[in-house]
């Protein structure tokens, strides 16, 4: 049986049921990555990360790039994210001069050889880098790597809106980036006073269609709900001026409110947050609206156009995913550059220092800065298959994994089959001996679903976030 699956749009009267959401509604990890990122550890070594940077040398498939870009103006409050915020001259030219060094030590390893096919500017905020730091950026990697000139190349970059302007949309189309990721979250000015984030919906609007007239070909835009201010009807204005703009991609995050691990989440009252009942509600008001909208739920918090590349890829059963999110299958190996960035090649998962007095530090000693990872095992492997086939494809062939791993898929997981058949009981799946198809209802318990096979969860593990 093929991967490939019918895309069924996830129905609105098909999303939930209250009693399941009381089950499903427990704590779970995104699958960025499987393991995730809480497996790491320290026992993996600059001599592991070698070995494998020099695998990747030889290796035809493109090459994806990831720049952790750390710098913050303001502080939002509900943010969770490795970040600085600083106002201070200079900080920017000093982490440029070491990204330098690590841009250098990578491409000795890596060579010229791959093609760059993705190239990601992730924060933080990466428009804190002016115009010329920007350029000089996108020359470092251009001299080290080789960039890819296809139309199908995709690089992308996340946009605060109130640090960019139409001019600096243009440099960033010169500079070679194709794709924009709004951070929008709340168009509401109450709500965007209590995450102490002010932006004007008419500037996004301005820009969105700057964007368009210099052809960036995906605007993606970042949403949350739960945030404190916000209730239904907020969130049904916002929903309005986000659908009016069209965004080609929509994330639709869940805040979770956790100031003991995010100290800026102090500044956030926990009355001024809506309750649990009215949470579900705005999920399922947004998850309504977008659908009725033309967006299709690929899950794990994305909605996209249905002409959209990550629509496609999900009905050819080709979508992966990485840190950055779903992604199209153009690169399997992700160099992660910058303080934090996780990088993924071949069988490991290499992070760098999360501080930048250590990130500076090692890179100031000639050393790969590199502070943790893991070399996946094999049964991670297969684990790592399944999981990744569901969250990507809604689907998962028996056929497939018996032959690529030489193991039976019913055999191996036979201790999982109740927990599955109680998901089939609730409508989330359907099994055959053939293969798993997620159904469009088990688009919103996806998570859930991935978690079965994950050897390592725990529902109630905190580090995560809720799954619905
Ligand atoms: S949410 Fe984004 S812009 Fe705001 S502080 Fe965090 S990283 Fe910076």
């Amino acid at each position: 049986m093929s991967n490939t699956i019918t895309t069924q749009p996830a129905h609105k009267n098909t999303h939930f049921a209250p009693n399941l959401v009381a089950k499903y509604n427990t704590q779970g990890p995104r699958y960025t990555s499987y393991p995730t990122a809480l497996k790491f550890n320290d026992d993996f070594t600059i001599a592991n990360y070698d070995y494998y940077l020099n695998q990747a040398r030889n290796t035809p498939s493109p090459l994806s790039l990831y720049v952790h870009l750390p710098f913050c103006r303001w502080l939002c409050y509900y943010c969770g994210c490795n970040k600085i915020v600083t106002k201070k001259p200079g900080v920017a030219r000093e982490y440029l001069t070491h990204l330098a060094k690590e841009i250098e030590l990578l491409a000795k390893r890596v060579g010229k050889t791959r093609k760059v096919s993705q190239l990601h500017f992730g924060g933080g905020t990466p428009t804190y880098l002016d115009d010329g730091e920007l350029t000089e950026l996108i020359h470092l990697l251009a001299r080290h790597f080789n960039f890819d000139d296809s139309k199908q190349r995709e690089f992308s970059i996340e946009i605060d809106p109130r640090t960019v302007n139409s001019d600096r949309l243009a440099l960033l189309r010169g500079l070679g980036f194709n794709r924009l990721s709004f951070g929008i979250q709340d168009t509401d000015p109450e709500v965007q006073r209590a995450i102490n984030r002010l932006q004007r919906t008419e500037k996004i609007a301005e820009l969105v269609s700057s964007a368009r007239l210099y052809r960036f070909s995906s605007i993606s835009f970042d949403l949350i709900y739960g945030l404190p201010q916000q209730n239904s009807e907020t969130l049904a204005r916002t929903l309005d001026d986000v659908i009016t703009l069209l965004p080609d991609r929509i994330s639709l995050y869940n805040y979770a409110h956790l100031p003991k691990q995010f100290p800026p989440q102090r500044a956030i009252g926990r009355h001024t947050l809506p309750s649990a009942a009215e949470k579900l509600t705005m999920l399922l008001l947004a998850t309504e609206k977008l659908i009725d909208a033309g967006y299709i739920y690929i899950g794990m918090d994305h909605f996209v156009r249905p002409e959209d590349e990550l629509a496609q890829s999900q009905k050819a059963g080709q979508l992966q995913r990485n840190f950055q999110g779903y992604s199209t299958r153009l690169a399997s190996d992700v160099l992660g550059i910058g303080v934090s960035a996780i990088s993924s090649i071949g069988d490991c998962y290499a992070q760098n220092s999360k501080d930048l007095a250590s990130y500076y530090q090692k890179l100031a000693s000639g050393e790969l800065p590199l502070q943790r990872g893991l070399v996946k095992t094999p049964e991670d492997r297969l684990r790592a298959y399944i999981i990744m086939a569901l969250a990507c494809n809604l689907c998962v062939s028996t056929l497939h994994f018996t032959r690529q791993f030489h193991i039976s898929f019913w055999e191996k997981f036979a201790d999982l089959l109740p927990q599955l058949e109680d998901m089939q009981k609730d409508g989330l799946l359907t099994l055959s001996p053939d293969a798993i198809h997620v159904t469009p209802a088990g688009r919103m318990m996806l998570r859930n679903i991935c978690m079965v096979f994950d050897q390592y969860s725990s529902k109630n593990n905190t580090s995560y976030s809720k799954t619905l």
